[in-house]
């Protein structure tokens, strides 16, 4: 088979029980999805899925594949040979050129599953040593933390690798039923959505559009969110909410300093209305515990009692600290912080309440009338559409 040889961590899939098998399917049924249209075939033996892709793939679609797949912890591109130490050598002695720095350390890691393998593992990792000197003389042995890794497995097979790509781990996006994201222009909404579906939720998003206090520009930032997030989804949807009439009515008909509050009890509304046309049944925000004062204890207890659906706030207990570094590894940060404001910007009071009285608020909130704007958002909403790489499609 001249096929490329992907070897395949799982994570927690294996430590379910009867169930793990749904599991395991959706995660080999994702892992295609994404490889499509070159051919793909995904092989098991304990704990490890063995992916033979089309050699025509390319590295990197294969590597954005696998990194953004929830369900996996790692992965490698592997070489497999018969377990036979000399084909052994040979193999590590062709992988080997240009896959380690010249100076610094190595370690062997021999994973001898085949117990009837009759070197030990001392052996074998003894002899790759010797192959590994004669092609890097300047490397030094450093079992704790070397710069560079040979691991062979001795298993069905004999498969080695130099050098293994950490993945999100959680459950195969697709497995814990479907959200609706509020996907705004910032940093926090995008990893607030990449967390769920690591938990194997798959999620469309809602984008509140306030053309033109918001600019094509801010829509399009969101459009590349969008994309950037769906492949850790599978793919998802984008609803593009045409917000502007709702939100000039809360500024001229409501109170200040209330204009967040009741936009955001708006934004629950609606998002619950799109949501339920789409089965989904819970929405996912990135609000954190006071990071502004839309986000206090008594603000966000209000914006529930909006919505009877389950609203996901993954991001509560994180700092910006932790978001931004969580914002660079899912690849979101650089888009997230270019400069168009989003319309919450725009809109903002100079002093916003920060501790709400839920039946005051409330009752605010029904003397607004906001039904039809409601409505008439609902009935103008725009569809995009991404893959599960990430490409935008034409909505089916
Ligand atoms: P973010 O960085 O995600 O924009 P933020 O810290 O700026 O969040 P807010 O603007 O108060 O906080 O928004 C809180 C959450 O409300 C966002 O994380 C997002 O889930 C949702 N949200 C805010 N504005 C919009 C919008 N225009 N469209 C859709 N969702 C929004
Ligand atoms: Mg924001």
């Amino acid at each position: 088979m001249a096929d490329k040889l992907y070897l395949i961590k799982e994570g927690e899939i294996s430590l379910k029980g009867g169930n793990r098998n749904l599991f395991e399917k959706r995660l080999r049924h994702n892992i295609k999805d994404k490889l499509r249209p070159y051919h793909s075939e995904i092989d098991k033996q304990k704990g490890r899925l063995y992916a033979y892709i089309d050699e025509s793939a390319p590295d990197s679609l294969v590597e954005k594949a696998l990194s953004t797949t929830s369900g996996i912890t790692g992965f490698a591109r592997a070489h497999r040979t018969e377990k036979d130490m000399d084909a052994i050598r040979r193999t590590a002695a062709s992988i080997l050129p240009g896959a380690f720095t010249e100076k610094g350390s190595f370690r062997i890691t021999v994973k001898r599953e085949d117990k009837a393998f009759p070197f030990s593992s001392k052996e074998v990792a003894i002899a790759l040593a010797e192959v590994v000197h004669e092609a890097y003389p300047d490397l030094s042995v450093d079992l704790d933390d070397p710069d560079n890794t040979l691991t062979c497995e001795i298993r069905g097979e004999a498969y080695l690798y130099t050098s293994e790509a950490k993945a999100v781990g959680g459950l195969p996006a697709g497995t814990a039923g479907k959200g609706m994201v509020l996907l705004s222009g910032g940093i926090d909404s995008p990893v607030a959505a990449a967390m769920m579906a690591k938990r194997g939720m798959k999620a469309d998003a809602i984008y509140f559009h306030a053309y033109p206090y918001t600019s094509d520009e801010a829509l399009e930032k969101v459009k590349t969110l969008a994309s950037l997030i769906a492949p850790y989804m599978q793919g998802m949807r984008l609803f593009v909410v045409p917000f502007t009439d709702g939100q000039v009515h809360i500024r001229d008909n409501g109170y200040e300093e209330e204009a967040t509050l009741m936009f955001r009890a708006a934004m629950m509304q609606t998002a619950e209305r799109i949501a339920k046309e789409h089965g989904a049944v819970a929405l996912i925000t990135g609000e954190a515990l006071s990071q502004v004062a839309s986000q206090t204890l008594d603000a966000m207890a209000f914006t529930d009692s909006m919505t009877d659906l389950l609203v996901m706030r993954p991001l509560l207990g994180m700092d910006k600290e932790e978001i931004i570094i969580r914002s660079r590894a899912i690849g979101t940060y650089e888009t997230s912080i270019l400069p168009y404001e989003d319309c919450c910007v725009v809109f903002s009071p100079k002093h916003p309440v920060t501790r709400p009285v839920k039946e005051v608020v409330r009752r605010h909130f029904e003397e607004l009338g906001m039904a039809p704007f409601i409505d008439k958002a609902v009935r103008e909403t725009k569809v995009f559409a991404f893959d599960a790489m990430g490409r935008e499609i034409a909505d089916e």
